[in-house]
């Protein structure tokens, strides 16, 4: 029988992943955004676009505040936008945004359908130095709203900058791995994972990543 365009697909992510297991997975439910939620992402959208809390506004071509289904019930989180972030508006965008989909891809889920992907930081640092504490305070608080607003059933958080701010602890990445943390009030599951430009860097890690994203699948399959 002919390979569908489907499973050539999912050859493609998981090889980007160097893996080749694949597991179907159910249809995710679509949702569309409350009407009653349209106004406060309307507002959030307007501050952050306005905002001068922190001294990266003056540098920023363009805040990034975040990309896809805002009643996703995944949420990833990154650290900061990149050059390529800065200039399109849209977080994830450059290679290791490729990479981030294909990750995403390979347990079922599509940028801008079922997952809803933000950063730390909505302003990008110049030379892509790592986010200030202060930078964090000020800019952690929009995180805080969209996380209100979207309610995801489970958050994952990509790379040691996103881990360490949203769990606040200085831990290592590798020490957080294959547990189930909690963010915030609402007490969203959180799993870690590695940061796909650690992976395009060192590629040897992708199989981690690989049992961390099989991990975060079936801890959210077990959400009630
Ligand atoms: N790295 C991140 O952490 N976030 C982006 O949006 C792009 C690269």
């Amino acid at each position: 029988m002919a390979e569908s365009g489907d499973s050539r697909r999912r050859a493609h992510y998981l090889a980007a992943l160097g893996i080749e297991e694949w597991l179907p997975r159910r249809a995710p439910a679509v949702a569309v955004m409350s009407p009653d939620a349209a106004p406060a992402w309307q507002q959030l959208t307007d501050e952050v676009a306005r905002c001068t809390r922190c001294e990266l506004h003056r540098t920023r071509t363009r805040p990034v505040l975040g990309v896809g289904d805002r009643q996703a019930q995944w949420l990833v989180v990154g650290e900061a936008p990149g050059a390529e972030e800065d200039r399109q508006g849209e977080p994830f965008v450059g290679r290791a945004g490729q990479l981030l989909d294909a990750m995403l891809r390979a347990i079922g889920l599509a940028r801008g359908q079922n997952v809803y992907i933000a950063n730390i930081l909505k302003s990008r640092p110049p030379g892509n130095r790592d986010p200030a504490p202060g930078e964090v305070a000020a800019c952690l608080p929009y995180l805080e709203r969209q996380i209100q607003l979207i309610r995801p059933r489970l958050i994952l958080a990509v790379g040691r900058i996103a881990m360490q701010n949203l769990l606040g602890t200085q831990g290592s990445l590798a020490g957080m791995r294959g547990q189930v943390h909690e963010f915030g009030g609402l007490k969203t599951p959180l799993i870690v994972t590695y940061h796909p430009a650690y992976l395009l860097r060192k590629p040897e890690d992708k199989r981690k990543a690989w049992e961390d994203l099989k991990f975060a699948r079936s801890v959210f399959a077990r959400l009630a």
